[in-house]
């Protein structure tokens, strides 16, 4: 598992900073979270392999967020050119009931993506599909738009509606699985979490092998037992395979300045992605205002539903995450602070003031910065 992040500029890039997008590699599968303005060019930059998103998981609709969307699986799904003088495009005529690629968001991703496609003539070989997390006020069912569906859009996109405050299970598979909840932001959002499986335990075979010699059992016994499963030998004892382990949790968070109603879900995280688009710092930004407060910045902060680094850190304690990452920084932070000295000193104090709260180091992320989440050791 390891996360690469495409853009961690909040409103406005910047030269050292693109709009937010990160991918996450799960073996040989990329999984996207939001798709900014530029995300093409940053995975075309990155060790990202374009052709291996499968999925995209949006967070919410605002533009930093979704501007790359139509760009990028046009480039994903063969959408440029055309032909002209009503010759025919095989496009034309595309099978969409085995869609290649997934995207799921809040209400209106659907119509946003269909909207992009069928005003600007483009054309899809590879159909996609669109599901909807919807909030309990928005409409059950429809499309959230009068525009017909898109060639290349397959009508299987579901409605997913919340179950206890939360959608559990919107994707499953044998070796992970994807939970989502709101969090609060000034328009709908939400935060997803990645979770894998239980895992084996290490396993031991000196405890195993002495006894399924003893009572001559087959030794391929011994990946049941590997699996966590128990075998009765020919005299009767029992062998316990050892216990499993929780899977890895990665928790990633849109923008909010308060992702409590997905504290359940989130506890315990190996990972937690949290933004934090403004701070108070005094010391080493010479921007400060003289009339700006701790108290004042977190305010205005919260006032346009973003965070401080102090509240990512106190989240991040409060769901007892073992690793803490920021990102969605407003532009005046520039994100070239692994080769500029004024950067450098800005982020880390942004990450020690997180950390501060946190009682653990902070990363904060820069563009195509990756992060591996490994498998911990076992206690
Ligand atoms: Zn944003
Ligand atoms: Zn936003």
């Amino acid at each position: 598992m390891q996360l690469t992040f495409l853009g961690t500029a909040s409103a406005q890039p910047s030269s050292t900073r693109s709009h937010s997008s990160l991918a996450l590699r799960l073996g040989g599968d990329v999984w996207l979270f939001d798709c900014g303005e530029g995300t093409q060019r940053q995975l075309q930059r990155s060790v990202v392999k374009m052709g291996r998103i499968e999925k995209i998981f949006i967070t919410h609709l605002h533009g930093d967020h979704v501007f790359g969307v139509a760009p990028l699986l046009a480039g994903i799904l063969n959408g440029a050119g055309g032909t002209a003088d009503g010759e025919e495009d095989p496009r034309e005529f595309l099978d969409v009931n085995n869609p290649v690629l997934e995207i799921y968001g809040p209400l209106g991703t659907r119509s946003y993506v269909r909207s992009s496609f069928t005003h600007t003539y483009t054309l899809l070989s590879c159909p996609y599909v669109v599901h909807e997390l919807r909030m309990p006020g928005d409409p059950k069912t429809g499309d959230f738009t009068n525009v017909r569906r898109h060639r290349a859009e397959s009508p299987s996109g579901r409605n997913i509606q919340q179950v206890d405050g939360v959608w559990k299970d919107i994707f499953q598979n044998d070796t992970v699985s994807v939970s989502a909840a709101p969090i609060f932001h000034s328009v709908p959002c939400i935060g997803y979490v990645v979770n894998e499986p239980t895992i084996p335990g290490k396993i031991d075979p000196k405890k195993y092998i002495p006894e399924l010699r003893r009572t001559g059992t087959p030794m391929s016994v011994m990946s049941q037992l590997q699996q966590g499963g128990s075998v009765e030998l020919s005299d009767g004892t029992v062998l316990h395979g050892p216990a499993r382990r929780p899977g890895r949790k990665l928790v990633i968070l849109g923008d909010t300045h308060d992702p409590s109603p997905i504290e359940p879900l989130a506890l315990d995280a190996d990972l937690l992605v949290h933004e934090a688009t403004n701070a108070h710092l005094p010391d080493v930004d010479d921007r400060t205002k003289a009339t700006d407060t701790f108290e004042s910045i977190e305010a205005r902060t919260k006032s346009r539903g973003h965070s401080t680094p102090q509240m990512a850190g106190a989240f991040a304690k409060r769901i007892r995450a073992k690793q803490l990452v920021l990102n969605h920084f407003s532009s005046k932070y520039a994100g070239d602070d692994d080769v500029n000295r004024d950067s450098k000193a800005i982020m880390d104090t942004i990450g020690g003031l997180a950390a501060e709260v946190y009682g653990k180091e902070v990363i904060c992320a820069r563009d195509l910065m990756s992060v591996t989440i490994s498998v911990p050791p076992e206690t």
